[in-house]
């Protein structure tokens, strides 16, 4: 089999976009899932580029990724398209998160260190293990891709239950934790009474000020990558690369470096919050105070 270039270097530049998320690698055999000689969870694993470059790039290794570490990996397995499907229609729609296609189903990704295994009918959600990602060849020929090329969403236990609810028999009560992206803790539920009325003051905040005007203002400097995202130096950890992102479209953002208080997905509330160290209601009346002018006397 001629070694199909393109493809090795597709697969190595999404092992060095992994190793960015902090998440460790295993080389599988070419055109299988199986793990090549040596190599799995509990035995050696790739954490460096030079290494993923001579896997990678010289040969047609498949790649895995390391499911839970110390970034707390997940994947959602849904075996054949339909299910995955029903599960958009029902509670997955409101997910963006790293979703890939696979033989015959679909790989829904999202970071939670306190998650834990689960299965139901069609899927499996795995905390452990070894997953294979795209662009990998499965012994059928097909080639996994990308559907969804979005961050990897931080689900917490609660979060994790709304969107897939087979991970518990009963469902927690809705309470807004601080390390959970407003975008993500919206999409949780319809909002009702006094969160719909915030939600309202929080979309009017957004209207008024961008996400990328907020950063500038405090001093992170953002250059253009790609055709929609931002980079700049994450203000949040000692930072020599551009590990900060930000999509000026949908307003969200984040750190790429695992452990970084900004590491995951946000929006313009909480880097205030973030930022000037406020709750995130008292962020929200900050944000109104000098951009909806809501409550007088401040400016
Ligand atoms: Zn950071």
């Amino acid at each position: 089999m001629a070694p199909n270039r393109a493809l090795r270097q597709a697969r190595c530049e999404r092992a060095g976009w992994w190793l960015a998320q902090g998440v460790e690698l295993v080389p599988l055999k070419p055109r299988s899932k199986e793990l090549q000689p040596g190599y799995g969870p509990r035995r050696a694993r790739i954490a460096a580029l030079e290494v993923a470059r001579q896997w990678f790039l010289k040969t047609d290794a498949n790649l895995g990724v390391v499911l839970g570490g110390r970034v707390g990996l997940a994947v959602c397995d849904w075996d054949a398209a339909p299910a995955y499907q029903a599960w958009r229609e029902a509670q997955g729609a409101t997910l963006q998160t790293l979703t890939e296609q696979t033989a015959r189903g679909y790989h829904v990704f999202v970071w939670g260190e306190s998650l834990r295994q689960a299965a139901s009918a069609g899927c499996e959600f795995k905390t452990r293990g070894v997953c294979m990602v795209s662009p990998s060849v499965h012994p059928s020929g097909v080639v996994y891709r990308l559907v969804t090329e979005a961050p990897i969403a931080r689900l917490t236990a609660e979060s994790a239950r709304r969107f897939f609810p087979f991970l518990s028999e009963a469902p927690g009560q809705h309470t807004p934790e601080a390390g959970v992206g407003l975008a993500v803790m919206r999409a949780c539920g319809k909002p009702t009474g006094a969160r719909a009325a915030k939600d309202g003051v929080v979309a009017r905040i957004k209207a008024a000020r961008s996400i990328a005007a907020e950063m500038t203002a405090a001093g992170v400097k953002l250059q253009l990558a790609g055709k929609t995202t931002l980079v700049g130096r994450c203000p949040f950890h000692d930072d020599h690369r551009p590990s900060l992102w930000v999509n000026p479209e949908s307003g969200l953002w984040g750190c790429n470096k695992p452990g970084c208080p900004a590491a995951g997905t946000h929006d313009l509330i909480n880097f205030r919050a973030l930022w000037r160290g406020l709750s995130l209601r008292a962020a929200i009346k900050q944000l109104a105070d000098e951009f909806l002018g809501e409550t007088p006397g401040k400016r």
